[in-house]
């Protein structure tokens, strides 16, 4: 989308951003803060290092009603638009003051930012005399986007730790501490919208016993050396199908898919659920393929494969086509009622 073209009144946002002492990038780059290095740019990029910085964003964002939002931590499960995105891209990042790293264990809690890349996460837990959050090591997601996500690996996944987080709406400015139980999670999934900034979690952890903490950490990272690819990519693309139908990645690999190429993006060969970007790919490309996996798979079995990974500025058509069924889930909507109320947005 070319600036002209815009909607969002970019100039007014980003002076306002900028008088509340962030710093704002105007049509700047979307994609190539992404993983798959794909995409196009945002009408605006601003960056927020913590809870007065996101309050700032949604006091800001509540004086543009209409304004979309998009919040992204390192992008790892994210697929932008060639077109890019009309809206505000809040990117979470570190403090500058590195003792904001530390993570120490508080009543059998740990409390972190939510810019936190997980693996610092796992490490810094494990340090610090925590067992629980290990399977994190091998993530390469922040806090906030793991929350969202729900992620989850090795037998764990946020749910099972996941205490309370501190919560922004980008769309009131209002903050509110919200229980695990609030965020409805489910697999890869939970209840928090786009107008949600995440900007602190508290884990609970429990004392390692018999657990060797560092060499659980070193054998999750062996493992994920040896099963999958490096490079540009998301993780897993597809969401397994319900339970007795196989993994995504063995209904993709028994397609005979593995090595499939759409334009410069390919299903890795190491790991048949992974899509490679190569240095000249577009999102077109790896919808391209996403569709021919799909189509493959539902032709083979009739199973419909559905994708885990967020796509910002398609159309309907495209996002409905790859989307879960969570948001039909009356649990979910209920949650997100309730996170509505909490954050004074409209429900
Ligand atoms: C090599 C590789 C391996 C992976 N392995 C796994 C795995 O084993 N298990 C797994 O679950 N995932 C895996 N992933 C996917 C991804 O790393 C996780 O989903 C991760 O939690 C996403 O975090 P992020 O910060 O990169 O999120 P982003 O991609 O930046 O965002 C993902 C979603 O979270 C939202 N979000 C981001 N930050 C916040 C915040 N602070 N507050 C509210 N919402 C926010 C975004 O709006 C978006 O909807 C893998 C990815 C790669 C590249």
């Amino acid at each position: 989308m070319s600036p002209s073209s815009r909607r969002t009144d970019t100039e007014g946002i980003a002076a306002a951003l900028r008088a509340a002492g962030l710093s704002v990038g105007v049509d700047a780059p979307f994609g190539a803060l992404t993983t798959y290095g794909v995409g196009g740019s945002a009408a605006l990029v601003v960056e927020t290092a913590g809870q007065d910085d996101a309050v700032a964003v949604g006091r800001v964002i509540s004086a543009h009603p209409g304004t979309e939002v998009c919040v992204i931590g390192n992008g790892s499960n994210t697929l932008v638009a060639d077109s890019g995105f009309d809206g505000v891209v809040v990117r979470t990042r570190p403090p500058k003051d590195p003792a904001a790293f530390a993570v120490e264990i508080v009543d059998g809690t740990v409390s972190v930012g939510a810019w936190m890349p997980l693996p610092v996460l796992a490490r810094r837990s494990v340090a610090a005399g925590a067992h629980g959050l290990e399977w994190a090591v091998g993530v390469p997601g922040t806090v906030g986007g793991a929350v969202r996500m729900n992620a989850g690996g090795h037998g764990a996944e946020m749910v099972d730790s996941l205490v309370t987080v501190r919560l922004v709406s980008l769309a009131t400015g209002a903050c509110a501490e919200a229980s695990a139980l609030d965020l409805a999670l489910h697999f890869r999934g939970s209840a928090l919208g786009p107008s949600h900034l995440v900007t602190e979690a508290t884990f609970a952890v429990s004392p390692p016993g018999d657990h060797d903490g560092e060499a659980d950490l070193a054998a999750i990272v062996a493992w994920r050396r040896e099963h999958q690819p490096g490079g540009r990519n998301a993780g897993s693309v597809f969401v397994n199908p319900s339970p007795g139908q196989g993994s995504a990645g063995a209904l993709i690999d028994a397609a005979g898919l593995r090595g499939l190429t759409v334009g410069d993006a390919t299903v890795s060969q190491k790991h048949a659920n992974f899509i490679q970007t190569g240095p000249v790919a577009t999102a077109a490309d790896v919808v391209g393929l996403m569709e021919s996996v799909q189509d493959t798979v539902r032709e083979r079995t009739g199973i419909v494969l559905r994708s885990e990974v967020r796509m910002v500025g398609f159309g309907a058509a495209v996002t409905a086509r790859f989307a879960g069924e969570s948001h039909t889930d009356p649990a979910v909507e209920a949650a997100r009622r309730g996170l509505a109320r909490m954050l004074g947005e409209p429900s």
